[in-house]
């Protein structure tokens, strides 16, 4: 490593956003707080995609490499007693997403005074958490001239000290789906009279695992599915309700799969309707498309982890979470690579993302400030 990462404001810069969280396409504070930090830096960011902030540094036009930071936070009410605690009750940065802004600003800091041959952008992206605004920076030209794109996620599933990088998807296709079934209800002593729709609603659930074990290849394909509720239109003893209510998650790295799980819950779907003759209204509604890492990006990546000092590099935890990042590699026309930066603090308690505990081993902000550096050092000077 021939360079020092401005790192001073590495810590004081996350806990100020871990205080201020704010949700999805709401984080004007934030926007207006990583402007404030870019001007005192003497760097010019741009608002973009509502929310969020975008600069470049370099030449002003020209090839580019970009570099992503997502900016917003979860509803969850953080129960850590931490001094830097939320501040808006009911909101929390219970991803990392406060860390990323910090590490990226610390980047761009330490970057700023090099002599640069290639352009490098900042991209500070809102709305990550399910609301796509990685599709709206891409929409409103962030991606112009970039030839490479980065993201860093910090990950609570990696130890600290360690850089997540792979090849192929590391994060998932991440869908949803709802089931209406309507049969006829009436007398618990008199099912012959009735469609029971709470007997069609287990044999799709019980169908359903059948997808994973008998359609999928177990030496290659893997996908979840998952119900995330089901709901008779009446709970009393005696009677046989009216109607089943149904969702559920399904999360799967390939298209095919996708597309296979896809076909098959309508198939039984369509085979509970016969089978129980009542109406199963089945509705797939894609989400999140997987992240794949391709050959270049995953090089340059790996060549710059395995300069970071203070870490080492080691495969990609695979997840079945989903992310918006893969909006920028355009359908793999940029490449681009998405790594894990361990977290876990080394206490034995496990903070799971999304959850009212979360928090991070606050070193990792500078492995991934560093492998960030790093990039630039290697490919835009
Ligand atoms: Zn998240
Ligand atoms: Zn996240």
């Amino acid at each position: 490593m021939e360079f020092s990462v401005k790192e001073e404001n590495l810590v004081p810069r996350r806990r100020h956003l871990h205080m201020h969280p704010e949700l999805s396409f709401q984080e004007k504070e934030t926007q207006e707080y990583i402007l404030k930090e870019l001007k005192n830096m003497g760097i010019e960011g741009k608002k973009i995609a509502s929310t969020g902030v975008i600069c470049r540094l370099g030449p002003s036009s020209g090839p580019a490499i970009a570099l992503r930071a997502d900016t917003d936070a979860l509803p969850v009410l953080e129960s850590n007693e931490v001094e830097y605690k939320s501040k808006n009750e009911g909101k929390m940065h219970a991803c990392g997403h406060d860390g990323h802004v910090s590490g990226l600003l610390a980047t761009l800091e330490t970057i700023k005074d090099w002599k640069l041959t290639k352009g490098v952008v900042g991209l500070f992206q809102p709305a990550e958490e399910g609301y796509h605004g990685a599709r709206k920076m891409v929409e409103e030209g962030c991606m112009e001239d970039v030839e490479a794109v980065f993201g860093i996620h910090l990950w609570n599933t990696l130890a600290y000290g360690k850089i997540g990088i792979s090849e192929g998807p590391v994060m998932a296709n991440s869908d949803r789906f709802t089931i209406e079934i309507t049969g006829r209800g009436g007398h618990g002593s008199m099912p012959h009279d009735c469609a029971d729709p709470t007997l069609a609603a287990a044999n799709v659930v019980l169908n359903a695992q059948q997808i994973v074990a008998r359609n999928l290849n177990p030496m290659k394909e893997s996908a979840v599915i998952s119900f995330g509720g089901i709901k008779t239109n009446s709970f009393v003893s005696n009677v046989i309700p009216e109607s089943v209510s149904l969702c559920g998650t399904v999360r799967s790295y390939e298209e095919p799969v996708r597309c296979l799980v896809e076909k098959r819950l309508g198939e039984i779907c369509q085979g509970v309707e016969l089978l129980n003759g009542l109406k199963a209204d089945y509705k797939f509604v894609r989400g999140y498309s997987a992240v794949v890492n391709d050959a270049i990006g995953v090089k340059m990546a790996t060549q710059a982890g395995q300069k970071v000092d203070i870490a080492e590099v080691v495969p990609a935890p695979k997840v079945l979470s989903g992310e918006d990042f893969y909006y920028y590699n355009q359908e793999g026309k940029v490449p681009s690579c998405f790594i894990f930066v361990g977290s876990a603090i080394n206490d034995g308690v496990i903070r799971p993302h999304h959850s009212p505990e979360f928090d991070i081993d606050e070193r990792a902000l500078l492995v991934s400030a560093k492998l960030y550096c790093q990039i630039v050092y290697d490919n835009c000077r």
